[in-house]
């Protein structure tokens, strides 16, 4: 198993960046976490070696007793970029995948309620599965939004719909473009809609952007 390069449908790979991940990018997610829904997107970032490839466990850290799912669209960057108007950050995606942002729930609690960073809670080895990569090209003429879902164990915990993003993937590539400079093999984990839940060791967990890629993990106590 490669924990250094995103793997590619067509078999292609690219050296594994930083993940830049957005917060707060669909509204029933805002409402389930007890937000209004008319919040800013809040920027965080997972470090490479996050990264976990399809077929991977999960580690669950000991310092937490309550780790989440999170189902997300992971939108992959081909280019260095910087100050990228959003008209044009369709030129920079190298690919798209679903990816699982996961999270120590009761530790990210602690640290909102401090007001303090999330990169613990959120960060953490193995704390980004994410499935191979499709490029835009594969993809059908007048594609729009990706149908995902995500079960635990065989059953369904989450599914939406990418349309339903707050902030579009050109949005968030214009924001981001515009204060971190991204480069060729950073990821983009572009926030998850409802339905996030607990996961444990034993767990076997899939999920999937329906009709192109699909990711299968475990968890194990680290
Ligand atoms: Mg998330």
């Amino acid at each position: 198993m490669n924990y250094n390069e995103f793997e590619f449908l067509s078999g292609e790979r690219m050296p594994v960046g930083t993940f830049f991940c957005i917060g707060k990018n669909y509204s029933e997610h805002i409402k389930e976490m007890g937000g209004t829904g008319k919040e800013e997107p809040v920027i965080f970032i997972k470090p490479p070696a996050a990264y976990l490839p399809n077929g991977g466990t999960i580690l669950i850290p000991s310092i937490s007793i309550n780790v989440h799912h999170e189902l997300e669209l992971v939108v992959l960057i081909g280019k260095d970029c910087a100050n990228v108007p959003k008209e044009n950050a369709k030129e920079y995606i190298a690919g798209y995948a679903v990816g699982i942002d996961v999270t120590m729930r009761d530790v990210q609690g602690i640290a909102k309620a401090g007001g303090n960073p999330w990169s613990l809670s959120k960060g953490f080895y193995t704390s980004a599965p994410v499935s191979q990569f499709i490029s835009p090209s594969q993809l059908p003429a007048g594609h729009e939004g990706f149908e995902m879902e995500l079960r635990v164990n065989g059953e369904l915990r989450q599914s939406g719909n990418t349309s339903g993003m707050i902030h579009s993937i050109d949005e968030i590539i214009e924001y981001l473009s515009a204060m971190f400079t991204l480069r060729r093999g950073d990821a983009i984990y572009t926030g998850t809609p409802q339905g996030v839940g607990q996961i444990k060791s034993g767990d076997v967990v899939t999920a999937e952007l329906k009709g192109f890629v699909s990711l299968e993990v475990k968890v194990a106590n680290k």
